[in-house]
């Protein structure tokens, strides 16, 4: 049985497990958490509408139900060279045939980065972000700002939607306590258009979000720190915050940057379209696929590092791992699968963000798409425990 090691057990890690597993492969995955994390749904944890143990769960649950090795540890390098993986604990996996890395991003680092908190890192943040909020409740008054990030040496790496989200949310939350009127809401980035990757219907709708729940928006000036009490931009003009919430922008995980693997201009690993990393064969002895936010993703302007991209490109590596070993051509790319998709929640209900080469467009889904998103999110917990059957492409 040929043996598959899978780097990461985020959404492409699990996603290749479960399905390698179902074609009888040998699989271990490691992971630095003990627990799945459901990402897009937890911009519920800061409002109180989400326990943070209700967006996770135990990867060991997982493990048992699909049949899959598990190792909770750090991955600390990389080698091609050597065929070899270390882990932080010294142990050293160098026994398998395929190498799947699906280790996500790491994050730019702006000055002052420890002044903000954000929903897209450590998971933690989120329950850091809601005592946050839970202060300002309780003051009854105050100043937040929200705003993320991009990367110019990487413009897919980029992850707007989900401060969009909790800035609504947080603002749905000031509204139903009867306190909005005092706190002053502002939502920054440094490019001139951000949300505009989402296509131009979806950036005159969210501009038209902004006035009518009466958020400020500051755009167009690049950043130069986070103070404790404020955001200092590249004209040294100031904006005031007692609180601020920044989604950087993702960089190329440290561990790739310091691997043989071969890198763009901001670390991510470079792949084709079948998620396979191009090395030169003298030097590999096995096959190395990156996935998910990990690898380059190459296509349009607009596109975007996503979760259900990273499903797709899992699926694709397990599909064509089994088709190459039955020693068959035909395998699947990424690349025709490329869009943004997203279910824009505001606390109440939704938009629903669809982009691809053909078409761009936002669908205001009220009520029903908050309630949309959060069948999601107990679909994609209990289908990848193995508790209910999958949807096809979902
Ligand atoms: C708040 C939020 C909302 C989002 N909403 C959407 C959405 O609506 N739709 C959508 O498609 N996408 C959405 N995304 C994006 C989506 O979550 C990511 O694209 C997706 O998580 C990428 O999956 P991944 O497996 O590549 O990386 P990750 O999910 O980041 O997983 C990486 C895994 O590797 C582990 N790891 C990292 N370093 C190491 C190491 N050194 N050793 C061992 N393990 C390690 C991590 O613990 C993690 O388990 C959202 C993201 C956020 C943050």
């Amino acid at each position: 049985m040929k043996k598959v090691l899978i780097l990461g057990g985020g959404f492409a890690g699990v996603e290749a497990a479960i399905f390698l597993k179902k074609e009888n492969y040998d699989i271990t995955l490691v992971s630095n958490r003990d627990y799945f994390y459901i990402y897009p749904t937890s911009i519920w944890i800061p409002t109180r509408e989400s326990k943070f143990e209700n967006i996770c769960f135990d990867l060991k649950d997982s493990q048992k139900a699909h049949g899959f090795n598990l190792i909770v540890d750090e991955v600390q390098s990389i080698s091609a060279a050597d065929a070899k993986v270390t882990l932080s604990s010294g142990k050293i996996l160098n026994e398998y045939d395929e190498l799947i890395i699906a280790l996500g991003s790491s994050k730019m680092k702006h000055k002052g980065i420890d002044n903000t908190l954000s929903i897209c890192g450590d998971p933690k943040q989120s329950l850091l972000i809601r005592d946050k909020v839970d202060e300002l409740i309780e003051k009854k008054s105050g100043k937040i700002c929200f705003g993320f990030g991009g990367n110019p040496n990487d413009m897919s790496a980029v992850r707007g939607g989900p401060g969009f989200e909790l800035l609504f949310n947080i603002q749905n939350v000031l509204k139903k306590k009867g306190i909005i009127d005092n706190f002053e809401l502002t939502f920054f980035a440094p490019m001139a258009e951000p949300g505009k990757r989402m296509g131009p219907q979806a950036f005159k709708m969210m501009d038209k979000f902004f006035k009518m729940l009466n958020i400020k928006q500051h755009f167009g000036k690049k950043i130069k720190s986070f103070e404790k009490n404020s955001i200092v931009f590249e004209d040294n003009s100031e904006l005031e915050s007692d609180f601020t919430m920044f989604i950087p922008a993702g960089d190329g995980h440290e561990v790739s940057k310091s691997s043989d693997l071969p890198l763009n201009a901001a670390g991510f690993i470079k792949i084709n379209d079948f998620s396979e990393v191009e090395i030169q064969s003298t030097i590999r002895r096995h096959s190395i696929y990156a996935i998910g936010d990990i690898a380059e993703i190459k296509g349009y302007d607009w596109v975007a590092k996503q979760g259900h991209i990273a499903e797709v490109m899992a699926r694709n590596v397990a599909f064509n791992i089994v088709q190459k070993q039955k020693g068959l051509s035909e395998l699947r790319g990424y690349h025709e699968h490329l869009n943004i998709l997203c279910v824009m929640d505001n606390g109440s209900g939704a938009s629903f963000v669809f982009r691809n080469k053909k078409r761009a467009f936002m669908l205001p889904m009220p009520i029903v798409g908050h309630w949309l998103k959060k069948g999601w999110g107990v679909y994609c917990k209990y289908s990848k425990l193995g508790k209910i059957p999958r949807i096809p492409g979902m």
